[in-house]
């Protein structure tokens, strides 16, 4: 649809705010404008797509996305990243601070990533910066430059230049975020925990799970918490793996601590008792636990005990992973921890929701709408609403298929998913009203945190909206 013209989409199910039911959504100068009962505007109001009984939800909010560019492009960079994520119905993705070379802990690496993704992105980019020991002066510069908030680790990356904080850098970095209001997102495994535990490497998935014990994630949590109480901190858990952290959040909140929590499709759908021997596509940290763990998450997410269900996307290249396809050894410690899945989030989380009896507007609300309340773009991004974007998804929730890596646009054809059938496809995914298209010209824009005040962004698309009132 060309920009500029009134169009309007049309489909049996449209995700709105209030729910899933027949409507129309008229769409102008890449915004929403309004929605109306199905039907009623096509005849005056210009050019129709009707999407039958297909789906029609907003684009899928990725705020846990690893690109690695640049530095570790070969892992995974900005056009093979967006372009998957397009694919799979995402519109928008915040890219995490590591893995890339440099790492954005500085506010010269937030401009090595700006520039590097210019003119490469299919669909909307947000960049998270990171917070390790000794860069606590970086933090309010790279705030005011728009950056969503800042990562930190508490136990060890895996890559050097990416280094965890300790407990007296970690309240350092708590205390400086309370005072410019910045939100801590955190991976949460503690190390002691971990150099406790039984290490046994080798092909067997029983003996990497037995290296990375829930405890470590409990433990790391009631540390963070303990953290977050005394400097008044914004905290989001990365990456929930076990349930068992799930009753500290909740005494948490109803203490008055800001904590919010995100849990993973590959926590939501895998479990450990199905992890082939050396298939080291299913390893990430932390690990994917069991089939019992998985129904308690499922049961916290449906009590809206998750503002978010993210990809976690960390692929590397497939030597990296230790693959026996690729000569590997199936080595799960020695093997690259993490998952490659940008594609497939959708079609993996809605495959089991509706197993569950979930419906679409749950899916909505866990990718879509609550990352982007997470990030404070709320207004703009996760809704099919007046005002906002018209970043939309044509969604099939019939339609099955099965993963083959090699399809996907994913730099390297490598996913625990492969092989799977799943149900739900996207048919078509609108930016700002014009669709998607990987083979044509990206445009794609860089986005910043609502109220930031960049200097240096060399991007003439970076795209910065001012909203009336901050919402983190
Ligand atoms: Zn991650």
């Amino acid at each position: 649809m060309p920009f500029g013209q009134p169009t309007v989409i049309r489909s049996r199910r449209a995700v709105l705010p209030d729910g899933e039911r027949p409507a129309d959504v008229l769409i102008q100068d890449g915004r929403i404008t309004r929605t109306a009962p199905h039907g009623s505007l096509a005849a005056r109001e210009g050019e129709l797509v009707d999407l039958g009984d297909t789906a029609l939800l907003p684009g899928l909010v990725d705020t846990h996305v690893h690109v690695n560019e640049p530095g570790r492009t070969e892992w995974e960079g900005f056009a093979t990243a967006t372009r998957a994520a397009a694919a799979g119905g995402v519109t928008t993705v915040v890219d995490m601070p590591l893995n890339s070379i440099p790492p954005t802990t500085t506010v010269a690496g937030l401009a090595a990533k700006r520039k590097v993704a210019e003119g490469q992105a299919w669909i909307d980019l947000g960049f998270w910066g990171g917070a390790v020991p000794g860069n606590v002066a970086e933090l309010e510069l790279l705030h005011r430059e728009g950056v969503f908030g800042f990562k930190s680790f508490l136990a060890p990356s895996g890559v050097d230049e990416f280094p965890h904080v300790e407990a007296v850098d970690l309240e350092a970095a708590l205390a400086e975020q309370a005072r410019i209001g910045a939100l801590a997102i955190i991976h949460a495994e503690d190390p002691a925990v971990l150099a406790a535990a039984p290490q046994q490497p080798g092909v067997h998935y029983r003996d990497f799970l037995a290296s990375r014990p829930a405890d470590a994630e409990t433990e790391a949590v009631a540390h963070l918490l303990d953290a977050a109480r005394r400097t008044g901190a914004r905290v989001h858990v990365l990456h929930v793996s076990s349930a068992a952290v799930l009753p500290l959040l909740r005494q948490a909140r109803e203490d008055g601590v800001r904590v919010t929590a995100e849990t993973c499709p590959h926590y939501l759908t895998l479990a450990a008792e199905r992890v082939p021997d050396g298939d080291t596509a299913f390893k990430c940290c932390p690990p994917i636990r069991d089939e019992a763990n998985r129904d308690a998450l499922w049961e916290a997410l449906a009590n809206g005990e998750f503002i978010a269900v993210v990809s976690d996307h960390s692929p590397s290249t497939p030597d990296l992973k230790l693959l026996p396809e690729y000569g590997g050894s199936g080595d799960f410690a020695a093997a690259w921890g993490g998952i490659a899945s940008l594609q497939l989030g959708l079609p993996a989380v809605w495959t089991e929701a509706r197993r569950r009896g979930h419906g679409l507007a749950d899916v909505v609300r866990w990718m879509s709408a609550g990352p982007a309340e997470l990030v404070g773009l709320t207004g703009t991004k996760g809704a099919i609403a007046a005002g906002h974007d018209a970043d939309l998804v044509a969604f099939d929730p019939d339609g099955g298929f099965a993963v083959r890596a090699s399809g996907l646009h994913h730099r390297n054809p490598v996913t625990p998913y492969a092989g799977r059938t799943l149900t739900g496809a996207v048919r078509a995914t609108w930016l700002r009203g014009r669709e998607v298209d990987p083979a044509a010209r990206p445009f794609g824009r860089q986005l910043v945190r609502p109220h930031a005040r960049p200097t240096t962004v060399p991007s003439a698309r970076a795209h910065i909206r001012t909203r009336p009132k901050e919402s983190q």
